[in-house]
């Protein structure tokens, strides 16, 4: 097989990857108008502190496709980064999150909740990201103090100092910052200290075998003990067992997300 593909492994009429691109190039165009035609959904995950009791949620972004159905992020993401679709797409995903963070801000059992929302690498080095933001909120009405952000280590690879400054920007105007997938990039843990964070997310891979690996149960300790000395908060993702959480509050974890608690669902879903 190696063979075939040649030395440097390109594959020129290779029929299968033919299949791949096109497949690809059709989603994409796809993706194009997905937005006008109305095609993308929010779903709401709970997370819950120690006592089980919801204090937010995270967004996720669902797909309708007409005719290949649910389109997993993990596919069109990528795609809507290469692409740049990402920016309308992100922008379109805050602005119904903020709609819904305004409609709870006026029912007093749901104004505390957080909403947070995943901001791809792509969209935050875009130059008008901020003022992105602050439109999502100003239109909709929604509270600054109520909107998270979830940020990936990718994102402080580089041009950190511009990084840096539209995240203080947006934190004087309330907003607060979490660390997705926290521990899985390729960054240096300097920027702990220099940037405007509130929360560190203990990516999902180190909590699925918490149980029986050493090895995670020992990066998870550590996460939530910088996390404690830096005086930032800490929530579990991928949490799917009584097991798991048992074991990451006696590690200290304060809160936790994950199918335990309830998958990704429809708002109307949300708190039945
Ligand atoms: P993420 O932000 O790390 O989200 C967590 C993923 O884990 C979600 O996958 C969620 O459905 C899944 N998950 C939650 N609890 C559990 C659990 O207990 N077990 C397991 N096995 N999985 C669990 P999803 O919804 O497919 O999203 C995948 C990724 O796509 C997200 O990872 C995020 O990076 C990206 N994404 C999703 N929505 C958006 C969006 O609106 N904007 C941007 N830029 N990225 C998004
Ligand atoms: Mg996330
Ligand atoms: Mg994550
Ligand atoms: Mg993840």
């Amino acid at each position: 097989k190696a063979k075939a593909a040649g030395r440097n492994g390109i594959r020129f009429f290779d029929p299968q990857m033919q299949v791949a691109v096109s497949l690809r190039a059709s989603l994409e165009q796809d993706l194009h108008d997905a937005i006008r035609l109305k095609q993308f959904v929010l779903f709401y995950q709970k997370q819950v502190d120690l006592r089980g009791e919801i204090i937010g949620v995270e967004v996720l972004l669902r797909w309708i496709h007409p005719t290949k159905g649910l389109v997993s992020p993990a596919q069109f993401i990528p795609l809507a980064e290469e692409s740049g679709l990402i920016i309308p797409i992100g922008k379109w995903a805050l602005h119904a999150a903020c709609e819904t963070l305004a409609q709870w801000a006026c029912e007093p059992a749901k104004s505390h909740l957080t909403i947070a929302v995943n901001i791809s690498v792509v969209q935050f080095r875009e130059k008008n990201i901020v003022l992105t933001v602050l439109d999502a909120l100003a239109s909709t009405g929604a509270p600054a103090q109520r909107l998270k952000l979830e940020i990936t280590e990718s994102l402080l690879a580089s041009n950190f100092q511009e990084v840096k400054t539209k995240m203080l920007e947006l934190q004087q105007h309330g907003i607060s910052f979490s660390i997705d997938d926290f521990g899985t990039g390729y960054s240096s843990l300097l920027y702990l200290k220099q940037l405007p964070l509130n929360q560190l997310k203990i990516d999902q891979s180190f909590v699925q075998d918490i149980l029986s690996s050493p090895n995670d149960r020992a990066i998870a300790q550590a996460i939530i003990t910088l996390a404690a000395a830096m005086k930032l908060n800490v929530i579990a993702e991928g949490v799917e067992t009584q097991e798991q959480r048992a074991l990451l509050e006696l590690l200290g974890c304060e809160a936790y997300q994950g199918y335990l608690y309830g998958k990704p669902c429809a708002l109307e879903e949300l708190f039945l």
